[in-house]
C-alpha cells in the first residue's frame, strides 16, 4: 500500500459558485457542476487514513460553503482526528456556523478578498458582497476572541491585478493585526486559461505537482494530478469506482509522472502550455508568515496547534 504524498487530500466539495472573479478560470470550465455526496466523502477519508492521511483541505473550483453538508464534512474529518482547512470568500459564514467551527476546532480558514473598497471588490469578484464578507470575517475574529480560541487559524489573501495594485498597502495594514496570516500574490494564468502573467522566463522540466502534490479529488470522485486542472483534463482515476491502489497503478498516472520526470510534455498540451512550467520570480509579493513558501506542493503540513507549540518553544529557547 502506497502512502499519501503530503498526508493531504484536497476535496472539491462543489464546483458551483456565485462569484465570477476575474482571476478565476471557472468561466472557461465546461465540465458538469455538482456537489460531492457525503457517502463518497466518507469513503475516501476512510480509505485514505490507513495510508497516512492527516490533513483535509476543502477547496476546489467553487465556494465550499455553498455545500449544505459543509459543517458535517468538517465534523466528520475532525472526529477522525484530521486537521481541516478551507478557502472561502466568507460571505456565507453566518455567526452560527462560525461558532460551530470554533467549537469543532477547525484548523484553518483562508479568506480571498481582493480589495479594500466595495467598488473594486465588485469589479474583481463580480458580486456585491463586500460589506457582508468583511462583516462575517470580522465576526469570526470577534468570536474567537470572545471564546479565547486559537481555532480556526485565519488568513486573508489578495491577488494583485491592475485594478487593485494601488490598494496593496491598505489591504496589508487593514488585516495584519486582525488575522493570523496575510498573503499577497501576483496573479497567474491558471495553466493557460488566462493571460495575467508573462511566460518569458526560464522553462523548468516539471512543475512538481504530479510527483509531489496532494491527492486532488473533484466533486464527482475523479482524481486530478493537478490543483490547476479546472476542466479535469489530467484525470488519473475515479474514486467513485476505483480504489486508491488502482489509481496509483493507472497508466494515466504513470505516464504523466514519466513526462514530468523527463520534461517531455509532447503528449500533454495543457502542461506544455502551462505558466507553472516557468521560473517566474516574486510570485508571493508579501507574507507575514515565516512558514509560507511559493509552490506549496511537497511541503509537509504542520497542524495549527503544533505550529503554535513550536513557536512557544522557539520563544522559550531564545529567552
Ligand atoms: S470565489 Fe473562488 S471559485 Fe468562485 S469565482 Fe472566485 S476564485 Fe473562482
Ligand atoms: S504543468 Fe501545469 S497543468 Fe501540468 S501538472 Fe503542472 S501545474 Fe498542472
Amino acid at each position: 500500500m502506497k502512502m499519501l504524498k503530503n498526508k493531504e487530500v484536497v476535496f472539491e466539495l462543489t464546483n458551483k459558485c456565485a462569484y465570477h472573479c476575474t482571476i478565476c478560470p471557472r468561466e472557461k470550465m465546461t465540465r458538469d457542476q455538482g456537489v460531492m455526496s457525503m457517502e463518497l466523502y466518507k469513503k475516501i477519508i476512510d480509505e485514505a487514513i490507513p495510508r497516512g492521511l492527516k490533513f483535509v483541505t476543502l477547496l476546489g473550483f467553487g465556494e465550499p460553503m455553498l455545500d449544505k453538508y459543509f459543517l458535517d464534512r468538517v465534523r466528520y474529518a475532525k472526529e477522525k482526528g484530521l486537521s481541516v482547512s478551507t478557502d472561502t470568500t466568507g460571505y456565507l459564514l453566518k455567526e452560527k456556523l462560525s461558532e460551530e467551527l470554533i467549537n469543532l476546532k477547525m484548523d484553518s480558514i483562508r479568506f480571498s478578498c481582493f480589495s479594500t473598497t466595495k467598488e473594486i471588490y465588485q469589479k474583481l469578484h463580480n458580486l456585491n458582497t463586500f460589506d457582508l464578507a468583511i462583516q462575517r470575517i470580522n465576526k469570526l475574529i470577534e468570536l474567537k476572541n470572545k471564546y479565547n480560541s486559537i481555532y480556526p487559524k485565519t488568513g486573508v489573501y489578495f491577488v494583485r491585478q491592475d485594478l487593485n495594485k494601488h490598494q496593496t498597502e491598505d489591504f496589508i495594514n487593514y488585516w495584519k493585526d486582525r488575522v493570523d496570516e496575510v498573503n499577497v500574490w501576483e496573479a497567474h494564468n491558471w495553466t493557460d486559461a488566462l493571460e495575467l502573467r508573462s511566460k518569458n522566463y526560464k522553462r523548468k522540466k516539471t512543475c512538481g505537482r504530479p510527483h509531489s502534490g496532494p491527492l486532488q479529488v473533484r466533486y464527482d470522485g475523479k482524481i486530478s494530478a493537478c490543483c490547476f486542472d479546472f476542466n479535469s483534463q489530467l484525470i488519473t482515476g475515479d474514486l467513485s469506482k476505483q480504489s486508491l491502489d488502482e489509481i496509483e497503478n493507472n497508466p494515466n498516472n504513470i505516464n504523466l509522472k514519466k513526462a514530468h520526470s523527463t520534461g517531455d510534455m509532447s503528449k500533454y498540451s495543457m502542461c506544455d502550455n502551462c505558466d507553472q512550467m516557468y521560473e517566474v520570480p516574486n510570485t508571493l509579493y508579501y507574507t507575514n508568515s515565516n512558514d509560507n513558501k511559493v509552490g506549496t506542493s511537497g511541503n509537509t503540513y504542520i497542524p495549527f496547534d503544533e505550529e503554535i507549540n513550536n513557536k512557544k518553544n522557539e520563544t522559550v529557547s531564545k529567552s
